[in-house]
């Protein structure tokens, strides 16, 4: 039983962390489909099935008109189709189920201008289209519908009022109705495995399952019951045999419809079950419930006003940061020195106060001006303008979705880990905040498998993000364990990885903010980049910008004397850094400083007053990249470093290539003959012409830059390698 239970575990992580949490809605949503077409048979197998066609094919029609890229399996029209194919019965008519998912596809997902967003639950009106269909041609099914003469609908089938059906028939399913609610002992622990997995509304789900109870009980009977049987007053038969369970699904499965404040939602839910109640035993409108969970998703503008104004501005919510993880949950081995008062300037502001900030201001193109004028660009080595990418992603239409990219496997570089382990809440509230500015439909944290801690540091952030009202602006992130190859730190890469489990780069185009993980657009955007999202938007471009073109951190280890993550302006020159970031040690003499990881050569001393900036730094010879700086001493042996840095790249390459696959490999043997002193001027030459071959043919930066230490010994330190004529060897 246990073990039964992790392997569902293990299944519903899997799908979720490998697929996203749409497709596991899918896989939540199979058992009850699959359980009501086997009580239903061949007709229910045909109902839900021509739902979801018609919902996948009305949601790639379009794209196909427009030629846009487009997924013929897309999850959102699959979790439409299903939870329209639930709410029907064997005898809907087929005319009404095209109607249904073409209203639920096409009318349901339009974005209202004012909002950006869809206003209604697409299934809900969709369903709603049908009910109307069934109201002026109850003919449709036969005889005129005992269901609609009466005014309880398909889902009390027993409307006649005689047959109370057995309470375990009501809990088993084993009862007329829609197809879901002939499995409602099969969707009650799917439900129960959605709150936990994939939950996206709890509150106004948990809210309307406890007030349809309650409203059955409060509500007095009135003399005449018009809309249902007597045995309706019953509040378990609410529960168990009307949709309750149903409608609460379709809350747990919609990201957008239901209000964004804990209160709202609550309220949302309560107001949807018991109006729903009342509207049942007081009004004889067939399925009331469809049109009363529309009637809430028209309220929820108001409510979002009502309760995120409330507790909108950053003086209002919590003066203290939220508690972050145990002080002592940080990685052995990464140096936990630092000073970076720049980017956690807005800690003392309260958790998620910018963001909340700016939700309620509401103005996206505000925040992506912002950006655009602070300059920000990448820091996860690329140094790609910020905004370009954001621009990028907003014009692509369909399901957005932004990586949060944690995965730093370069050696010597540990700024990301370092934010996500002290300040992952910071972290979290960058990536609420590029979520909400993109308006992505999906949000993944990818941490790094070589650090729990940076995992553990940010499901804890996540969970308290979750418990904060303006969390429900964007949709729930899951916090995803990264690959621990090196290469999927690269943004292609890490989308294979995501979606095969293979780390290995994709070729552009196109762009991932074009066509990424599972073919929609999605932004990956380095952890650090976000975490200065929050400050930038404090206190404006101009604070960031300053005279020196912005802010970076700095991960400062090798001979010096307190190692750790430092934030400097662009353009301060190298040495001054390793001044003011605690100096060299007395024991040790530096020899060279190493800049921007085993990616970057190594600098003589002699040019260390270098500008840290891009251009400077690469007109030096080497790379500012992911902001690694190392200083070696004259206990570093420069040729076996470049040897490391070789085996590196050698054992990382992902071998899709041939020049990198032996090229690398190629690399490593002729420095290893070179640094044993077998070396020969033949394999000088050689090797010179693979390091040639892997820059300019290698598909992505791993095979460009793994001769990059070998090189600058080459070129700084030729004393340090001797190599003899290959005649002297014979
Ligand atoms: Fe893979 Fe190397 Fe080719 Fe990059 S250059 S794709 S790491 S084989």
């Amino acid at each position: 039983m246990i073990a039964g239970l992790r392997r569902i575990h293990e299944m519903l992580q899997q799908t979720r962390a490998r697929w996203g949490a749409k497709w596991c809605v899918v896989v939540l949503l199979m058992p009850p489909a699959l359980f009501g077409i086997w009580y239903g048979g061949v007709r229910a197998a045909f109902v839900v099935g021509l739902a979801v066609l018609l919902c996948m094919l009305a949601g790639i029609v379009p794209r196909v008109v427009a030629r846009e890229p487009f997924e013929w399996f897309h999850p959102g029209a699959i979790i439409t189709g299903l939870l329209l194919g639930l709410t029907l019965s064997v005898d809907t008519p087929i005319y009404m189920i095209i109607v249904g998912a073409l209203v639920a596809e096409i009318a349901g997902k339009y974005h209202f201008p004012g909002l950006g967003r869809n206003l209604f639950n697409p299934a809900a009106l969709g369903r709603t289209a049908v009910a109307l269909l069934e109201f002026v041609d109850p003919s449709a099914y036969g005889a005129p519908s005992a269901d609609v003469v009466s005014g309880a609908s398909a889902l009390f089938k027993e409307a006649g009022g005689n047959i109370r059906p057995a309470m375990l028939d009501l809990f088993m399913g084993w009862h007329p109705g829609a197809i879901g609610e002939t499995s409602e002992f099969v969707l009650i622990p799917m439900f129960i495995l959605m709150l936990g997995y994939v939950v996206l509304k709890r509150h106004a789900a948990l809210a309307m399952i406890a007030a349809v109870p309650l409203a059955a009980l409060a509500f007095p009977a009135p003399p005449e019951i018009i809309g249902h049987a007597p045995w309706a007053l019953d509040p378990l038969v609410y529960l168990f045999a009307s949709n309750t369970l149903l409608l609460a699904t379709f809350f747990l499965t919609d990201p957008v419809t239901t209000p964004n404040s804990r209160m709202g939602a609550i309220l949302f839910g309560a107001g949807a079950g018991a109006i729903g109640v009342a509207a049942r035993r007081y009004t004889s409108i067939p399925g009331p419930e469809m049109y009363i969970v529309l009637l809430m998703n028209a309220l929820t503008p108001w409510l979002d006003r009502l309760f995120l104004r409330e507790s909108s501005t950053v003086t209002t919510v919590a003066s203290e940061p939220l508690p972050g993880p145990d002080d002592a949950d940080h990685d052995p081995d990464m140096p936990s020195a630092g000073q970076i008062p720049r980017i956690t300037s807005t800690a003392r502001l309260g958790a998620f106060a910018v963001y909340q900030e700016i939700v309620a201001r509401g103005n996206r193109q505000e925040v992506v001006e912002e950006i655009r004028a602070s300059q920000l660009s990448g820091c996860g080595g690329a140094r790609f303008p910020v905004h370009r990418k954001w621009e990028g992603l907003l014009a692509q239409p369909g399901h957005r979705i932004l990586i949060a990219n944690g995965q730093e496997g370069e050696p010597e570089t540990f700024k990301d880990r370092y934010l996500m382990q002290h300040h992952p809440q910071l972290v979290m509230e960058g990536i609420a905040i590029a979520a909400w500015t993109l308006e992505v439909d999906e949000v993944i944290i990818v941490t790094s498998a070589h650090s729990p801690a940076s995992q553990r540091a940010m499901q804890h952030a996540l969970e308290a993000f979750l418990q904060h009202p303006a969390s429900r602006s964007v949709p729930p992130p899951s916090v995803v364990v990264g690959s621990p190859y090196y290469i999927c730190g690269e943004e292609t890469a890490l989308i294979e990885f995501l979606e095969t489990g293979r780390g290995e780069p994709r070729l552009r185009p196109p762009l991932p903010i074009e066509r990424g993980l599972r073919g929609n657009p999605t932004l990956v955007q380095n952890v650090e980049t976000l975490s200065w999202l929050p400050s930038i938007l404090h206190h404006g471009a101009g604070w960031f910008r300053g005279d020196s073109g912005g802010y970076q951190l700095v991960s400062l280890s090798g001979a010096v004397r307190q190692p750790g993550v430092y934030e400097v302006a662009t353009g301060t020159p190298l040495s001054d850094i390793l001044k003011s970031c605690g100096g060299l040690p007395m024991d040790q003499e530096p020899t060279a400083v190493a800049v921007g990881g085993p990616s970057g050569g190594f600098l003589p001393l002699d040019r260390i007053s270098v500008p840290f900036a891009p251009r400077p730094l690469r007109d030096a010879g080497t790379m500012m990249g992911t902001g690694a700086i190392r200083v070696l001493g004259d206990n570093d042996n420069l040729v076996e470093e470049a040897l490391a840095a070789a085996e590196f790249f050698r054992s990382e390459s992902c071998g899709r290539c041939t020049p990198c696959r032996v090229g690398t490999s190629e690399l490593v043997r002729l420095w290893r003959r070179i640094a044993d002193g077998e070396g020969t001027t033949e394999d000088l030459a050689q090797l010179h012409e693979v390091a040639h071959v892997l820059k300019s043919t290698s598909t992505c930066g791993l095979g460009v830059v793994a001769a990059s230490r070998i090189l600058s010994v080459l070129e700084h330190w030729p004393d340090q390698v001797a190599v003899v004529s290959p005649e002297a060897v014979l």
